[in-house]
C-alpha cells in the first residue's frame, strides 16, 4: 500500500502543498507564500470567517 500524503491547496497561491511535518510552511507551499498572506492579514485584506462574528456596522462596501 501507499502512503498517501495529506495535500491542502496554499492559500495564496492556489499551488497544492503537502500537508506533512516536512512542510513547515503548511498549509501554505513555500514561506513566500506565508509571509504574504501574513502580510495580506496585517494590511486588513482578509476577513476572518472563522470564530468571529463579522462587524456589524459593515456596509458590505469592500470584498
Ligand atoms: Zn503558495
Amino acid at each position: 500500500m501507499q502512503s498517501v500524503r495529506r495535500k491542502v491547496k496554499c492559500p495564496t497561491c492556489g499551488t497544492m502543498a503537502v500537508w506533512d511535518t516536512a512542510n513547515r510552511w503548511r498549509p501554505f507551499c513555500s514561506e513566500r507564500c506565508k509571509q504574504l498572506d501574513l502580510g495580506a492579514w496585517s494590511a486588513g485584506q482578509y476577513t476572518i470567517a472563522e470564530n468571529h462574528p463579522a462587524e456589524p456596522n459593515d456596509s458590505g462596501a469592500g470584498d
